[in-house]
């Protein structure tokens, strides 16, 4: 418990420190950014092509300072017995929506009574939307998410699995580095969040893939750590 308590506090201490840097980041880029864009109107043709360079460079620290406040706003860890199906439906729900438009189906199977588990539902849910938003970016032209629940020994297992383009093996030991990322418009932040937040609950992610037929995501909670 007191490792545990000790990890928590760190990362809030860490999560405290990188939210307020962002957002001291963000202000000063805003006027750059206005600035460049008044610029841009009056310049000869040249310079345009350099400052949309600029200014592209702007959207992308942009979009990493507003992913971290997301990830990193300070936030006391709220420890609960949960219901993860109902959790887990509920994020389903939620990106329902978004799925439909990118022609993404979400399919559930829960293969047993899942029994709740002793987590910060707002941290897992975080979990579950970083893996999803993945699973559906993986898949530009569609497709079906699983996901499978059930109880594994000591645990609850959450297996999401796409039909996208997989990652190559050697790349996998990679992921969840900070800003490790092989998208154009990517962070790298969400995976290593993620993998913060299981640890920090005592679980596991475990990662599949196959290029070409897709990726399985399988989170493993323990359940029984009520303190
Ligand atoms: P981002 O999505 O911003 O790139 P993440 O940390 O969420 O950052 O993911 C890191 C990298 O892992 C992604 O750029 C992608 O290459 C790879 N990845 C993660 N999930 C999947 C998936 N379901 N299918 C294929 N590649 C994935
Ligand atoms: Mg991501």
């Amino acid at each position: 418990t007191e490792e545990l308590l000790r990890k928590t506090e760190k990362l809030s201490v860490v999560g405290e420190l990188a939210a307020g840097f962002a957002h001291e980041i963000r202000n000063p880029l805003t006027t750059i950014k206005g600035f460049l864009q008044l610029l841009k109107k009056e310049t000869n043709e040249k310079h345009v092509a350099y400052m949309s360079i600029m200014l592209n460079e702007i959207d992308r620290l942009e979009m990493i300072t507003n992913e971290f406040m997301a990830v990193a706003k300070p936030q006391v860890a709220n420890h609960q017995m949960e219901d993860l199906q109902l959790l887990t439906e509920s994020v389903n729900q939620f990106l329902n929506p978004q799925a439909l438009l990118k022609n993404v189906e979400m399919e559930m199977v829960v293969k047993q009574d899942i029994p709740y588990v002793y987590c910060d539902r707002n941290q897992l849910r975080q979990v579950f939307i970083n893996i999803y938003k993945n699973a559906m970016e993986a898949m530009p032209n569609g497709g079906t998410i699983t996901t499978v629940m059930s109880v594994e020994g000591e645990c609850v297992s959450i297996s999401i699995t796409d039909e996208g383009s997989g990652i190559p093996e050697s790349l996998i030991p990679r992921l969840g580095e900070p800003f490790y990322t092989l998208k154009e418009k990517g962070t790298g932040l969400g995976l290593m969040v993620s993998r913060k937040i299981i640890e920090s609950h005592q679980g596991s992610l475990i990662i599949k893939s196959k290029v070409n037929v897709g990726t399985t995501m399988t989170i493993n909670l323990p359940v029984d750590k009520q303190q």
